[in-house]
């Protein structure tokens, strides 16, 4: 069985639909999302019918919670609350449900999901280095996380001591655990604009990254005609 494990999509349906069939063509049966279905680019009510109807475990991101409710974004970088508020205007009231219910953490299969951590899901804490990555070590009672919400692929493995192995391929060893970002669709920020998510073959135990080209162009063009800000347009290009 190939599981895809996608996330972090920000409303980019170019990127979703080039993921989503790359997948296809790798032999996918099963998806799973990270959530961060919305939020950033122009095509938020489309990505979210998209996932919605898959029907695959999808976990809430912070931009979902926060394009699904009605509280101030005041305290958020002005640039990720415009697009929020201009994404709530989007969705009907029935989407903006949908994404409240998500749930923050599910298991699946013998693995475990969640947007930013599992020592305090609801805090959204972010994962840069390997001592980030141990408090949610502490809570991992699977052995293997899959999650999202920086945008970059990472690999933490814990075994004698928490370390990070290079993003390409792993293959799961017994006696360690794996916390894996499967990096983000549609705003990568590994300076690599490509769309990215993961394949987990579940025979091998293997992971595999996957980055695959869409129609950028496409997806700056609808950026600028929304009026969101243009510097949405630049950074998917540049991939921060
Ligand atoms: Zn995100």
């Amino acid at each position: 069985m190939r599981i895809a494990l996608f996330g972090d999509i920000h409303a980019n349906l170019e990127a979703l639909e080039a993921v989503l069939e790359d997948a296809s063509q790798q032999g996918v049966t099963d998806y799973v999302c990270m959530g961060d279905v919305v939020g950033y680019n122009a095509d938020p009510a489309a990505c979210l019918e998209i996932v919605r109807a898959m029907n695959c475990p999808t976990v809430k991101g912070n931009h979902d919670e926060d394009a699904s409710g009605n509280h101030s974004l005041d305290s958020m970088n002005p640039v990720a609350a415009a697009a929020l508020e201009w994404t709530r205007l989007q969705l009907s009231g029935e989407q903006r449900l949908w994404l409240n219910r998500l749930r923050m953490v599910r298991q699946v299969s013998d693995f475990t999901v969640v947007h930013s951590t599992l020592d305090q899901p609801a805090n959204w804490n972010y994962v840069t280095n390997r001592f980030d990555a141990m408090s949610n070590f502490s809570y991992q009672f699977t052995q293997v996380c899959f999650h999202g919400h920086t945008h970059v692929p990472r690999v933490y493995m814990k075994s004698d001591r928490v370390s990070e192995v290079p993003a390409e391929s792993v293959t799961i060893e017994d006696g360690a655990k794996y916390f894996i970002n499967v990096g983000s669709v549609g705003q990568p920020r590994d300076g690599d604009w490509r769309a990215c998510y993961a394949i987990f073959d579940l025979e091998n135990k293997r992971i595999v990254f996957r980055r695959i080209e869409y129609d950028i162009e496409k997806t700056q063009a609808k950026i600028i005609a929304a009026g969101l800000p243009e510097m949405l347009a630049e950074r998917i290009r540049e991939g921060r």
